[in-house]
């Protein structure tokens, strides 16, 4: 989304650096060598299709090698552009840094409305294109890593993962040439719910500090708190399923493409998500108010909002009338810089995005691993634990029966504590840990520094301190 009178989207992301980096005391050569974007490969490629040859342009923007694999989504959306993808590769250096993905940065996109077309289509067209970029590297376990992101899914992973394999047949590591494949396919669990998962955990990381909330003019815990909700694609949807169902919020708005929907009451999102597959849009949803200005309620009052679609959403037009105290980025580059410098002066608390969404690159970094080392994570120990977690229930009901059972353990913490942990446990106990340290890197700088008045200001003095390190340890 380009916003009239509004820098780019990849200037924006220059601008939220550019405050940042002047806080840091780096050579204006390695500043600059990391802000630039390395290199952007556009492609045009024709598919024959219903009888006629179809052009289309794709890119693949390497933002930082200053580790690699280089990792980042692959956009479907027909106003792709380059100047949105390298923005996006820049934000997928920053956000890897943050989270200690040890990648860098990269992003891809294809000119396309995946609406249009058929299932087979698509297929072709997306082996067609995962051909150009693997030709030139651009997709490789080792070199260059992809992803899902807005439009595609475990689906196209699979396709250009039997893609990138038909090519190189011999090599053994073919799998982990691209994240977020389903299962069978070489794919981890939990990775489709990873970013809307890391989301809620950034916000339970929130709620942890009381000089947190406190800033953000909160009070109290995550339950009960108001959430609007702008886009229930795969991110939107798996936060507001689990903020609603596991940590008590109620998300009283929900924006989609249509309109929105809103009640105060709570949405039960399971069975709006089934309502909009089935209706394609929000619209006449029962027991909500219908919104045609579906834009109008990124403006209600709420205690949370979720923007969770696309960049640019929040900016100059309408950041004045934002009425959330506090903003957690889902999309990447959903507030504009602009936007982001009214909001701060207003004391609105941002989550940022390269941290907010960056469940979905950590849980995909697990899956690469998993497909390096070829076992799946808990194999080898979860019979093992449970074992030894046997042998102390088992001396504990000993000793109950010696002391004429006058306790025993409930069968509910029993059956708890015998469970060795599979491989959801596992990554979702990554994915936790994951998005506290990281949060808690930003929190220490956030308090503990006068000239540092933002979490994303913050965050980006982290990713930028690991980014330079890693060149400076090279010799640039
Ligand atoms: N497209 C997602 C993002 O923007 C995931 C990237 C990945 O897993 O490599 O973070």
């Amino acid at each position: 989304m380009s916003v009239a009178n509004e820098p780019s989207f990849r200037d924006s992301v220059d601008l939220m650096f550019n405050r940042a980096v002047s806080l840091l005391d780096l050579s204006p050569g390695l500043e600059e060598k990391i802000r630039v974007c390395n290199a952007t490969y556009t492609v045009r490629f024709g598919v024959r299709l219903r009888g006629k040859i179809q052009t289309f342009t794709g890119y693949r923007s390497v933002h930082s090698e200053h580790m690699e694999p280089v990792k980042g989504g692959i956009r479907y959306a027909p106003s792709v552009n380059q100047n949105e993808v390298e923005a996006l590769a820049a934000l997928m250096t920053y956000k890897c840094a943050l989270v200690e993905a040890p990648f860098g940065g990269s992003k891809g996109g294809l000119c396309i409305d995946p609406t249009e077309f058929e299932e087979h289509e698509l297929e072709l067209i997306t082996r067609r294109f995962a051909y150009e970029l693997a030709k030139r590297d651009l997709i490789h376990p080792s070199q260059n890593v992809p992803a899902p992101d807005m439009g595609t899914g475990e689906r196209e992973m699979a396709w250009i993962a039997d893609q990138y394999a038909r090519m190189n047949t011999t090599d053994i590591n073919a799998r982990a040439c691209v994240t977020g494949k389903p299962l069978n396919a070489g794919g981890i669990a939990g990775r489709v719910e990873a970013t809307g998962r890391g989301v809620q955990y950034a916000l339970q990381e929130f709620f942890r500090d009381a000089r947190d909330i406190e800033k953000a003019g909160l009070s109290g815990s995550l339950d009960g708190k108001r959430v609007i909700v702008q886009g229930l694609g795969n991110v939107g949807y798996h936060a507001a399923k689990f903020l609603s169902e596991e940590d008590g919020c109620k998300v009283i708005g929900v924006i989609e493409r249509d309109g929105a929907v809103v009640s105060a009451d709570g949405l039960d999102i399971e069975a709006l998500r089934h309502w909009i597959v089935n209706h394609g849009g929000v619209k006449g949803f029962p027991d909500a108010t219908y919104v045609e200005d579906g834009s109008k309620v990124l403006e209600e009052d709420c205690d949370i909002l979720v923007p969770a679609a696309m960049e640019g959403v929040i900016n100059l037009t309408n950041a004045e009338r934002i009425k959330a105290p506090l903003i957690i980025e889902a999309a990447n580059g959903p507030v504009t810089a602009g936007a982001d410098d009214v909001l701060r002066k207003k004391g609105t608390v941002i989550i940022p995005d390269m941290y907010a969404n960056a469940g979905g690159v950590t849980v995909s970094y697990f899956e690469w691993v998993k497909n390096l080392s070829h076992i799946r994570f808990g194999r080898m120990q979860r019979r093992q634990e449970e074992a030894r977690h046997q042998l102390v229930v088992d001396q504990l009901e000993a000793l109950s029966d010696s002391m004429g059972k006058s306790w025993s353990l409930s069968p509910d913490f029993k059956q708890k504590y015998l469970k060795g942990a599979g491989e959801l446990e596992l990554v979702r106990s990554g994915l936790d840990d994951t998005m506290r340290i990281a949060y808690q890197s930003m929190r220490d700088i956030w308090h503990d520094r006068e000239d540092v008045t933002d979490l994303r200001t913050a965050a980006y003095l982290v990713s930028i301190q690991k980014v330079a390190a890693s060149y400076k340890a090279k010799g640039l």
